[in-house]
C-alpha cells in the first residue's frame, strides 16, 4: 500500500477514506482535520481560552499535541480519581507531557478537595451498586465544569473519539434515550447559567487513526485502561459495532455523521428545550441542574463525608 501524497509506503491505510498515506503525510492530515471539525462545528476560536481534560490516554494527550502545534492557547486538567496504580502511572504520563512541551497543568486531587478517593467514596454510597463508574463520571463532570468556570475558561475540551460517540450513540438508541440523544453531538453550548461550552475535536477520528497518531509522534500513554472499565456495556457496544464496520468499513462513521444530520434537521429538538428550561441553580454549590434543591454531586459527597464521620 502506497501514501496517496507521495507514493513512498503507507504507514496507515484508512479504509472508511479509502486513503492511505506515510508516517510524514498522515502526521499533516491529522491536525488539517481537526482545524477542519473546529470550523466546520464553530467548536472554538483562534484566541480562545482552551481548559483541555487529559486523562493521561492516548486521545487526549495526542490532542493537547495537535491543538499545541496548531497554535491554540491551551491549558490541561488532570483530575486524580485515587484509582490505585492506574491513578498514579496516568498522571505521571500527563505531567511527562506537559514538561515536555512546556504546557500548563492543572491538578485536581479528588481525596484532597473531597475527602475520599473515588472507590472509597462509591463503597460509601449506593450509586452504581458496587461500580464506582457513576460516583466518577458524576465528579469528573463537576470538577471539569467549575475548574473551567472559576479559571475564565472558553471551552472545555475532551478527547473522545468517533469509537467512544458511536458507542455512546448505539447505546442512547438502543434505549430511545431522548434526552441524551438530544445533547449528544460535537459541541454542547453554554446553555444554561453557569455550564461551560464543551467541544470534541476528536469525535470524527477512529480510535486507531489517534492511536496511530500517538504512536507517530512517539507520545508516551498510559496502555492500560482503567481497572474499572472492565466488562463494561460501552466496551460490548465498541466491540459490536467493530465487527460491523469489519464488514461495511465506515459504517461507524457513517453512523455517527447521519445521526449528525438527522439531529440538524430537527430530530429531537423538543426534547432538548424541555431538557434545558427545567434547569435551576444548586442550593449548595450554584451548578445548574435537574434536581429541585441540591445537585446529585452535593448530595453524593454529602453522604460519603456524614457517613465517613458516623463510622
Ligand atoms: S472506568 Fe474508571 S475512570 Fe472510567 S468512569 Fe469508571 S471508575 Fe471512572
Ligand atoms: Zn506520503
Ligand atoms: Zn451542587
Amino acid at each position: 500500500m502506497r501514501c496517496r501524497k507521495c507514493g513512498e509506503k503507507a504507514a496507515i491505510n484508512m479504509r472508511q477514506h479509502k486513503l492511505a498515506l506515510c508516517g510524514t503525510h498522515f502526521l499533516e492530515w491529522i491536525p488539517e482535520q481537526t482545524q477542519r471539525f473546529i470550523e466546520k462545528y464553530k467548536m472554538f476560536e483562534e484566541d480562545s481560552r482552551i481548559l483541555l481534560a487529559v486523562s493521561g490516554g492516548k486521545d487526549s494527550l495526542a490532542l493537547w499535541d495537535v491543538l499545541h502545534r496548531l497554535g491554540y492557547q491551551t491549558t490541561g486538567l488532570y483530575i486524580d480519581l485515587g484509582i490505585s496504580d492506574y491513578s498514579i502511572q496516568s498522571q505521571r504520563m500527563a505531567e511527562k507531557f506537559a514538561t515536555e512541551n512546556d504546557l500548563k497543568l492543572t491538578l485536581v486531587d479528588v481525596a484532597e478537595s473531597e475527602g475520599a478517593t473515588i472507590p472509597e467514596a462509591s463503597k460509601l454510597t449506593e450509586r452504581g451498586k458496587g461500580k464506582p463508574c457513576s460516583v466518577c463520571g458524576l465528579t469528573k463532570r463537576h470538577i471539569m465544569n467549575r475548574v473551567a468556570r472559576e479559571g475564565g475558561y472558553d471551552v472545555l475540551v475532551t478527547g473522545h473519539n468517533l469509537d467512544d460517540e458511536a458507542a455512546v450513540l448505539f447505546g442512547n438508541t438502543i434505549n430511545w434515550a431522548v434526552g441524551y440523544l438530544a445533547r449528544q453531538g460535537p459541541v454542547l453550548e453554554e446553555k444554561a447559567d453557569g455550564l461551560v461550552r464543551k467541544a470534541k475535536p476528536f469525535c470524527r477520528f477512529y480510535e486507531r487513526e489517534t492511536a496511530a497518531y500517538a504512536l507517530l509522534r512517539g507520545i508516551n500513554y498510559i496502555y492500560d485502561e482503567c481497572p474499572y472499565a472492565e466488562g463494561a456495556t460501552s466496551i460490548y457496544y465498541k466491540e459490536l459495532l467493530n465487527q460491523m464496520e469489519e464488514v461495511r468499513p465506515g459504517m461507524k462513521l457513517s453512523f455517527y455523521l447521519s445521526f449528525l444530520r438527522a439531529k440538524k434537521f430537527g430530530l429531537f429538538v423538543q426534547e432538548s428545550t424541555i431538557a434545558q428550561s427545567k434547569l435551576v441553580n444548586c442550593s449548595t454549590c450554584g451548578q445548574p441542574t435537574t434536581a429541585p434543591d441540591q445537585c446529585a454531586y452535593c448530595r453524593t459527597w454529602d453522604k460519603v463525608r456524614s457517613r465517613q464521620a458516623a463510622a
